[in-house]
């Protein structure tokens, strides 16, 4: 499925399978999660893809040939391929530790082709090895909601024990099962009246779940923000005990108004999270299968690419979208 232009829909096409270079692999797809970012790339917010582009960068595939430099990786091998496809490993930022932030990174499905189709190629350093038991649709979620999830929840310090989740979708459902694991309780927040997410929000174990203008039945030490929706920074704020902190967790985001300086001081404070280390793919992987986490999709066939997209955007889904290719 190959989006030729922004703010049109893909469309279905046949292509020659990608030549692995000499430190890639030819990933055969089993799936690959539909991600708000898919949308934000589609609709123009994101503002430079390469075109034309198969987007997508929640993949799990297995590993179907190898390019001559691969020694890691076998054919065969199930593997997940997240939205950092490439970083340069000389920027000021990568031997900072901070590749999340490298000058020259290539993202999976926009800078790069990614995973809406039956193959792709990717750069062997990149792609995580997934167990058996995530290599099939349940384990698509995890490489960019589950990811994106624990690289904002990673955020928060030890200590916090009240935190809040704006926003209950694909990330939130993942994160739930994590911070109740480390003995968090957790605050889910919806749009208005949206009652099913909450109830899947109480259902995952949240201690208190309701409309996101609805304030909290405790003070939040922490606030994790995935809808792309600024009014909910000030919002959250409000929400905060002293000392706390606004994570927000999107790649866009609509403007944040303006609000008085009292609810930002006593040392609250506000930050975002981008992108993804290899890092923080190897330490969430690893605990996910450990605890373990389950995810919840609603499987379309790749060709129903755009209708996922269209529930997606209409908050239709319950837990989260993925293609599936076999
Ligand atoms: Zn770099
Ligand atoms: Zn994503």
């Amino acid at each position: 499925m190959v989006m030729e232009q922004p703010r049109q829909p893909l469309v279905l096409k046949t292509m020659p399978i990608p030549a692995p270079a000499e430190d890639q692999v030819l990933i055969k797809i089993i799936a690959c999660g539909v991600c708000r970012t898919d949308l934000h790339i589609i609709d123009g917010e994101l503002t430079k893809p390469k075109l034309p582009l198969i987007i997508g960068h929640e993949i799990v595939g297995v590993v179907a040939k190898k390019g001559k430099g691969v020694n890691k990786l076998n054919e065969g091998d199930a593997v997940g391929i997240p939205w950092l496809g490439y970083t340069c490993g000389r920027c000021r930022y990568c031997r900072n530790e901070k590749e999340n932030l490298c000058e020259n990174a290539l993202f999976t499905g926009y800078t790069i082709n990614g995973g809406y189709a039956e193959y792709t190629v990717a750069y062997e350093n990149y792609c995580f090895p997934i167990g058996e038991q995530y290599a099939n649709a349940a384990g698509s979620p995890l490489l960019c909601a589950g990811l994106i999830g624990y690289r904002s929840y990673s955020m928060i310090g030890d200590h916090v024990v009240n935190v809040g989740i704006y926003g209950f979708g694909a990330a939130a459902h993942i994160l739930i099962q994590l911070a109740i694991y480390q003995g968090k309780k957790i605050y889910a927040f919806t749009t208005g009246g949206d009652k099913d997410a909450q109830a899947f929000a109480l259902q995952l174990g949240a201690t208190w779940a309701g409309d996101s203008s609805q304030s909290p039945s405790e003070k939040l030490d922490a606030a994790i923000i995935f809808a792309p929706v600024g009014d909910l920074v000030p919002k959250a704020l409000l929400d905060l005990d002293k000392g706390g902190i606004v994570v927000c967790g999107g790649i866009h985001m609509s403007d944040i108004p303006s609000f008085p300086y009292r609810i930002l001081w006593e040392e609250r404070a506000i930050r975002s999270v981008a992108n993804l280390t290899r890092k923080d793919g190897e330490e969430f992987l690893k605990l996910a299968q450990a605890i373990p986490i389950r995810t919840e999709t609603q499987t379309f066939p790749l060709y129903k690419a755009n209708e996922a997209l269209q529930e997606l955007r209409n908050g239709k889904i319950h837990g989260a979208a993925v293609l599936t290719m076999m």
